[in-house]
């Protein structure tokens, strides 16, 4: 595998630097990144040694974190639309069955493309085949949390015992400087006890994060509750699943008494709120009861199978207007808020917010320069860009990208690879796994 060394340092000078610092300072001024990390955020960085990129025209804003994606599921957009979960997995799991590794990588690297052009510098992965998704990350630049998805022998069609793939992948994987492989289970529909018991074994034997969909419908929680006798959240407690490095994806239908329970285990939440809605999950995550209790909450685009899209920018929108508008409230779930989840938040959920998450001194160099003369961002003003983010700003307004103080988006191009061959590549692996689509 390839593994460059860190990037030449690089100057941004005045720009309007959204920084998601702990006072969420928004101002003009320089962001210098050396070796990989930021060493200057204000007026008046040193130039010496660096290339400087005139910042006047751009916002200099953290990287979006994607709490949870299936990224290698690009060439699968559309096709399993208008349909709610059950008959959603019917499609995926028939097309599923006709994966190999090298199309997987080239829907890793479509999606990867995506996520990079519309700012997101990090991602939350859960999958099989994720040496394939690895190979993705290294290549195009992006930091990948990359998990390996685990379910019981009997159910999976990878080759193998699931667990012993995934102990495989972390044993590849490990140490890479923008890449943590991780165990992920996928969720207790498909998972026994021994199942989980191991995966959180192995998470804890590596040092990994342990990742899963948890209660995203109503026909889980009723199912798992008839089998065991407890609601899935309370059963995964019971066998000791939770712990600070467990992310679960979802979590719309949750009691109280389970929401106290994931805030006091500090396990991450990962809100995905145009999956949710476009599946009709029917009800809405309490995203505003998780943070009030303290629950470490970001946000994710789950697939674009499911999602349609994996843009961080239509996530905060999505996620914000439901929460108002099932309240009553306009003033829950604020821009401020709703940036925070997409970067500080989302962070903090994979127990990442000591390296990314913000424009601080010290953390690593991932940021985005997005485009102030944008329709979307007008009126560019310092006090409205929060509020622009947040709500308007198209995925067209991010011109460059930078991961580990290295550019991998420069004027809507990407650095590392071509999105021609990108393209190509995955329009092929469309061709088959279309192909393999059962009829309604
Ligand atoms: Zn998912």
């Amino acid at each position: 595998m390839a593994r460059s060394g860190p990037a030449p340092p690089v100057v941004i000078s005045d720009a309007l630097l959204v920084t998601q610092d702990p006072s969420r300072r928004v101002l003009r001024g320089d962001l210098r990144a050396e070796g990989g990390r930021i060493t200057h955020v204000g007026p008046g960085a040193p130039r010496e040694g660096a290339e400087v990129i005139d910042g006047r025209g751009f916002a200099c804003v953290p990287g979006f974190v994607n709490a949870h994606t299936h990224v290698a599921m690009n060439p699968l957009r559309g096709i399993a639309d208008d349909r709610e979960l059950a008959g959603f997995l019917e499609t995926l799991f028939a097309v599923d069955a006709r994966r190999t590794e090298s199309d997987v990588e080239a829907g890793a690297r479509a999606g990867i493309a995506e996520m990079l052009l519309s700012g997101t510098t990090a991602f939350l992965d859960l999958y099989y085949f994720e040496d394939a998704v690895a190979r993705a990350v290294d290549a195009l630049g992006i930091r990948g949390y990359l998990g390996w998805a685990v379910l019981d022998p009997e159910l999976t069609t990878q080759q193998g015992a699931p667990l012993d793939n995934a102990r495989g992948f972390i044993g590849r994987w490990k140490g890479h400087p923008r890449l943590a492989p991780l165990v992920a289970p996928q969720g207790v529909y498909v998972c026994n006890e021994s199942t989980w018991r191991g995966a959180r074994e192995l998470a804890d034997r590596e040092g990994t994060l342990l990742h899963f969909h948890l209660a995203e419908t109503r026909r889980e929680v009723h199912e798992h509750e008839a089998k065991t006798g407890k609601r899935p959240a309370l059963w995964l407690e019971s066998i000791g699943v939770f712990g600070p490095r467990t992310v679960a994806a979802h979590c719309v239908w949750l009691t109280g008494e389970e929401i106290g329970l994931l805030a006091r285990r500090g396990v991450g939440i990962a809100h995905c709120a145009s999956s949710n809605l476009k599946l009709a999950s029917g009800g809405v995550a309490p995203i505003v009861e998780l943070r009030a209790a303290g629950a470490r909450v970001g946000l994710g685009t789950d697939s674009v199978a499911s999602n349609i899209s994996l843009s961080m920018l239509r996530e905060m929108h999505v996620a914000g207007l439901v929460q108002k508008n099932q309240r009553w409230d306009a003033s829950v779930l604020s821009a401020q808020e709703l940036l925070d989840l997409a970067t500080i938040e989302g962070a903090r959920a994979l127990g990442a917010a000591d390296a990314i998450g913000s424009l601080e001194v010290g953390k690593r160099a991932d940021f985005s320069l997005v485009r102030l003369d944008h329709p979307t961002v007008l009126p560019a003003r310092p006090e409205a860009i929060v509020s622009h983010l947040a709500y308007s700003a198209s995925e067209e307004a991010i011109d460059s990208v930078f991961v580990e103080g290295a550019p991998v988006v420069r004027g809507r191009r990407l650095v590392r690879g071509s999105w021609e061959e990108i393209r190509t590549a995955a329009e092929s692996a469309a061709d088959v796994l279309w192909s393999a689509r059962p009829r309604a």
